[in-house]
């Protein structure tokens, strides 16, 4: 009997192994799925725990009732992938063989790769990541006792996964702080090492209009050396200093460890894949999905399930010895929220950055795109029922994997 390993049962792993058991092609492998543990969390939820939009025991769910009854589920750490042996090792020194292997372990936040983050006096004290749930649950607690002084919200380096969530951040948090009114004085700052407010032209104009309206400061070109714990401060590389009095950090995002010693990964840990197929480069038993991979894309939920129509059908090819026919065109589709009870919608690929117009659901124009509207917002808030209940099972969704042109508007000079 062949087998199919899947390192990792987050979003992309969940929806690899619920599609991969519905392939005829694989009716006799057995499929296996590993984790480090059983915690599966709503990532995009830890944007709005700090603000009280969403509970934080609602985020986390048992990573075994989302996969196929199909299929192994192993909760161990993976320590090695030895290809010239196709085995994946276990902490338990337990060795699993695979035919074909699938990477989906995500992203990892490393605070510890700046200096006076992870080992600063302030580190959960004034210094807070929000891309895990615990960091998130302190920010909550900080946001309700600052009265005054300096919000900042920093990104530490590209890439980032979902890289528009500290926008979001800024915008829910600048509004959050606005509605307690009198007797407030809190001003919000958003530290960037981009040239903009974003990594796409169109989009980091529009944005960057959003924030200025909002009265948030940007700092842009800002390549973080260290955190001065002592004066409370950031210290860029060309010496510029930010105080604060709260800092909303996203540390920098590399790929897993695993993935890095895997000698599949460039130099942020990131498997090299084919960016069209999602094979990776130097090893045509290996594919990867989601964050892992260095897709020249926004790493988002959106994306790993967009892979999947590519990923799936291309690996069922291989195992026939046919040609690899599905193409994954890069496609994007981010909300972000900019609070009042609004969020703007941006739509992207590899080619075509966020234009504005309409997206459409079931072929009819429906959303705006690159600006705010409420049914974008509530759209956002749905997003989690869509999310257990139909990305991680790998149910196809109201519109497509490739990225149409349909609804959006070209501007006169790129027509
Ligand atoms: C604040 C925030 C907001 C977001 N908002 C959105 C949004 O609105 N829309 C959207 O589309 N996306 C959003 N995202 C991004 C989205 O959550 C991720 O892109 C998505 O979860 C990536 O899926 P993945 O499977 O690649 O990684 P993950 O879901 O992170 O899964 C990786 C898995 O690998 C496991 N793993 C890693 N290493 C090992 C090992 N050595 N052994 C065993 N297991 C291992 C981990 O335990 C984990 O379960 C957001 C993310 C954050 C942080």
């Amino acid at each position: 009997m062949k087998n199919i390993v899947v390192l990792g049962a987050g979003t992309a792993g969940t929806m690899a192994a619920n599609m991969l058991t519905k392939e005829k092609v694989f009716e006799n492998w057995t499929i296996t799925v590993v984790d480090k543990n059983n915690d599966h969390e709503y990532q995009p939820g830890f944007l709005f725990v700090p603000f009280g939009m969403m509970p934080a025991k609602r985020i986390t769910k048992s990573r075994r009732k989302f996969l196929p009854k199909r299929a192994a589920f192993v909760q161990e750490d993976v320590v090695a992938i030895d290809r010239d042996a196709q085995v994946v090792v276990l902490e338990s020194g337990e060795r699993l063989p695979y035919d074909q292997l699938i990477i989906a372990t995500g992203t990892v936040p490393r605070p510890d790769l700046v200096p006076g983050m992870e080992d600063g006096s302030l580190w959960y004290d004034k210094v807070f990541d929000f891309y895990t749930l615990k960091g998130a649950e302190g920010l909550k607690a900080e946001l309700k006792e600052l009265k005054r002084g300096r919000l900042v919200v920093n990104v530490c380096e590209m890439p980032i996964k979902c890289p528009v969530a500290p926008l979001e951040f800024a915008l829910l948090a600048q509004d959050y702080l606005r509605k307690r009114g009198r007797g407030f004085d809190v001003d919000v700052v958003f530290v960037t090492p981009l040239d903009g407010a974003f990594t796409k032209p169109v989009a980091s104009e529009a944005l960057g209009h959003l924030l200025a309206e909002r009265g948030i400061e940007v700092v842009t070109d800002f390549q973080i050396e260290s955190i001065d714990n002592e004066r409370a401060e950031l210290v860029s590389y060309d010496g510029r200093r930010v105080h604060f009095d709260l800092l909303a950090t996203v540390p920098p995002n590399h790929g897993s460890k695993v993935a890095a010693d895997s000698g599949l990964a460039d130099e942020a840990d990131f498997i090299e894949v084919n960016k069209h197929t999602l094979q990776a480069v130097a090893d045509p038993n290996v594919w990867c999905a989601g964050d892992a991979t260095n897709v020249p894309t926004s790493k988002a939920g959106s994306v790993a399930h967009f892979e999947m129509d590519a990923l799936v059908p291309n690996l069922v090819a291989a195992v026939q010895d046919l040609p690899l026919t599905h193409s994954f065109d890069g496609h994007a589709n981010c909300f972000i929220e900019s609070g009042r009870g609004e969020a703007l919608l941006l739509d992207f690929n590899y080619d075509q950055e966020p234009l504005p117009g309409r997206f459409p659901i079931y072929g009819v124009p429906a959303l705006r795109l690159l600006g705010p509207s409420y049914l974008n917002h509530a759209s956002k808030m749905g997003f989690e029922l869509v999310y257990w209940n139909m990305l991680l099972p790998g149910r196809p969704l109201p519109f497509s994997a490739d990225m149409k042109m349909d609804g959006k508007i070209v501007p006169e000079d790129a027509r």
